[in-house]
């Protein structure tokens, strides 16, 4: 069996989920779970909606009403027989949004969230589902907290593999021979039945737990890309597609922050040694991108860029020494505002890192910080990182910067740099 995922620029319009319909047909007749995500950019809007229903605004119904006419229209032009059952169950998707709003919020933030956010995916499967029904692909919806348990961690729920493997592999292979499943990214359940989500862009992810749980002859995403290039286009005119990349070298790119695929989703797939290929929705005949277990390093060097980086040194107030006596302070001081690090290095008496400026909680951990340490900061930073680098493509890539910051491994060069 094969597993698909189908990412929310593949399905935000009709024409998306009609293209959906022609790459499934080609595998007719063969065993396929599809995972598939909120339409377009359906999650950014209902996570706008959480945030004015936590404070109160009237425009939370707005957003909402927003999010259900821009399906509406996806439906309508997919089935335009009015009678259709698709209609009434996306109306009865919303409805759980709907109970949310006429309370005023009392739950959680995070709670409320996945609760929310989840029904984007809730939505747009129930659309695919039956449109590949109506094209004659026989297809049957599956609710993926119905396997997927987590633990209570909103926003970012543990998978239970134990538990979520068991009820994988008690079900699905059996429904798998007679139809093809389809599924939700993204989202996950508590013991106690309360929706929960995997962390923004976990789709994929959610792709990949099917896949090794069910091992998969192999997983595709389908991406408006038309594999894994080794730069974004956004910053780079003259990319080259990769077409094979070892597992290794995928996490590594994904982990300082390639974002063509979730840094989740290499892992349990390597365990089982399943393929993942990434191949465009829009060029299908075109090979893509295949990640495997090879020994191959990559055939070019990657350049990752982010931008908005703020870099923060912390220097202790009294004689001490960082490593010794500060580091786990600093870390658990940073684990409890939620910020992921990009970059560090340490000397003696000093400790910097490079980290996301995402605004509130990067405010509140320097408050923090500065209880205890000298802090200083600077934002507007990017940070490149290149995975096999050598002297040209650095150079490449310096133009008009100055570097703040640099770190050098065997592989991998990661350069803090500030526009001249
Ligand atoms: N819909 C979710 C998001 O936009 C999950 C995903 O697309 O992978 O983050
Ligand atoms: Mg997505």
């Amino acid at each position: 069996m094969q597993v698909f995922k189908f990412g929310g620029a593949s399905v935000k319009d009709a024409e998306g989920v009609a293209n959906l319909g022609r790459i499934v047909a080609t595998h007719k007749n063969k065993a396929l779970l599809i995972v598939v995500s909120a339409m377009g950019k359906t999650t950014n809007l209902l996570e706008e909606l959480v945030k004015c229903y936590v404070q109160g605004m009237d425009s939370a119904a707005n957003l909402l009403e927003e999010a259900k006419q821009y399906h509406r229209s996806i439906t309508m032009q997919l089935f335009p027989d009015a009678s259709h059952p698709v209609h009434n169950e996306v109306t009865n998707r919303f409805v759980e949004i709907d109970w949310i709003l006429e309370e005023s919020a009392m739950d959680p933030y995070d709670y409320l969230y996945d609760q929310i956010v989840a029904v984007g995916e809730l939505v747009s499967t129930t659309i695919v589902s039956h449109y590949l029904n109506t094209i004659g692909l026989q297809s049957r919806w599956i609710d993926a907290r119905d396997f997927i348990l987590t633990d209570n961690s909103h926003r970012e729920g543990r998978v239970d593999w134990k538990v979520t493997t068991a009820r994988i592999q008690e079900r699905l292979p059996e429904l798998l021979e007679s139809q093809l499943l389809i599924t939700q990214g993204f989202i996950g359940s508590t013991s106690e039945n309360f929706t929960t989500t995997l962390g923004r862009e976990g789709s994929d992810y959610s792709a990949a737990i099917f896949a090794a749980c069910l091992q998969a002859e192999s997983l595709t995403i389908w991406k408006d890309v038309p594999g894994v290039l080794n730069a974004d286009p956004k910053w780079f005119d003259q990319t080259e597609l990769i077409p094979e990349l070892s597992y290794l070298d995928a996490i590594e790119l994904t982990y300082y922050g390639a974002t063509v695929i979730h840094p989740k989703t290499i892992k349990p797939l390597q365990n089982k040694n399943i393929p993942l290929f990434v191949k465009s929705f829009i060029d299908i005949e075109n090979g893509g991108t295949q990640i495997k277990r090879t020994n191959e390093s990559l055939p070019v060097p990657s350049f990752i860029f982010k931008v908005n980086q703020v870099l923060i040194s912390v220097l202790p107030k009294d004689f001490s020494f960082i490593v010794e006596d500060n580091l786990s302070d600093i870390f658990s001081r940073f684990h409890a505002h939620k910020i992921k690090v990009n970059m560090m290095h340490n000397s003696a008496v000093n400790f910097s890192v490079s980290i996301d400026d995402t605004g509130g909680n990067v405010s509140a951990l320097l408050s923090d910080l500065q209880t205890r340490y000298d802090v200083q900061h600077q934002g507007g930073l990017e940070l490149i990182t290149i995975r096999y680098y050598n002297q040209q493509t650095i150079d490449r890539v310096l133009v008009e910067k100055e570097i703040i910051m640099e770190l050098r491994d065997s592989y991998t060069c990661q350069l803090l740099v500030r526009k001249l």
